[in-house]
């Protein structure tokens, strides 16, 4: 297949410094191998999309010198694709409704007898309280959180699950189940503000655009694990990864969206060149 890959940015507020970094390398390394940069607009989070944000995303990409190939995905008017991969994970027996709030979850890990609340890649690792309260039975339970069963979930897959890293840490990366089931817990599949979820979606998008190396910051690492299961789940290829160094301040702190100092716009209005920011982010 033809090497292939994408930048996704969320227009949820500026690009950084960051995201140039990310953009350019995939952009470079998608040149270098005679391949296809793709875009995609990650903006299912409707509270928090903007098309302000989108409409400085290609400005900034434009301006670094970084195109794509058309058409630019946005996820927003993908929705279809989620709901039916939602529906094969429900159909499978996998998935099951979550009716607690933030503040349940917190409680519930906080009792002295479930020891120290773990954190796995979206933050608390759900304690399991509503795993077996509802039934599973029907068609997918509209307007509702979805978690994946993720026992139940592995032990369907019943294979073993790795990845190849291409990045810093090269190599082969086996997921172990039960280390698995340990450090990501039940994670939510479908949001019910939104109906999908991030790693859903990305999961359903990534395969759909034939992506062959998904390349991105090392703060997403722990979630291609939660991308490499769905992907055995929904029968989809995975592709390579690459997770690459975060930028960061001078004080060593990753950058972030509301960083305002270091936005690609900022340096754009104070007369920096793009060279100039190749040479800031060390490419
Ligand atoms: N939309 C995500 C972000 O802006 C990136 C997701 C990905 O590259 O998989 O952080």
């Amino acid at each position: 297949m033809n090497y292939t890959t994408r930048f996704a940015p969320s227009p949820t507020g500026p690009l950084h410094l960051g995201h140039a970094y990310s953009a350019l390398l995939s952009f470079n390394r998608a040149k270098k191998k005679e391949g296809a940069f793709l875009l995609r607009i990650e903006d299912i989070d409707q509270s928090r999309a903007r098309a302000g944000w989108e409409a400085t995303i290609y400005e900034d990409l434009n301006w670094l010198g970084v195109s794509w190939v058309n058409p630019i995905l946005r996820q927003s008017n993908n929705l279809k694709n989620y709901t039916k991969a939602i529906s094969q994970l429900w159909n499978l027996g996998l998935l099951y409704k979550c009716d607690c709030s933030r503040r349940d979850i917190t409680e519930a890990v906080q009792a002295p007898q479930e020891g120290y609340p773990l954190q796995g890649p979206d933050g608390v690792i759900y304690p399991g309280t509503c795993r077996n309260k509802h039934p599973r039975q029907g068609s997918v339970p509209p307007i509702a959180n979805l978690r994946l069963d993720l026992k139940k979930a592995l032990d369907w897959i019943d294979d073993p699950l790795y990845y190849e890293e291409t990045g810093q840490a090269f190599g082969t990366v086996t997921i172990g189940n039960t280390q698995s089931i340990n450090t990501i817990g039940d994670i939510v599949i479908a949001r019910r503000d939104m109906g999908t979820s991030y790693h859903l979606s990305v999961v359903v998008d990534d395969a759909a655009q034939n992506i062959t190396e998904v390349i991105r910051g090392e703060d997403l690492a722990d979630a291609t694990r939660i991308h490499v299961i769905l992907q055995a789940l929904l029968n989809l290829k995975t592709p390579v990864y690459h997770h690459h160094h975060l930028i960061r301040d001078a004080t060593g702190k990753r950058l972030a969206k509301r960083d305002d100092a270091r936005s690609i716009a900022t340096y754009r209005v104070k007369g920096a060149t793009p060279a100039d920011i190749k040479v800031l982010i060390g490419l």
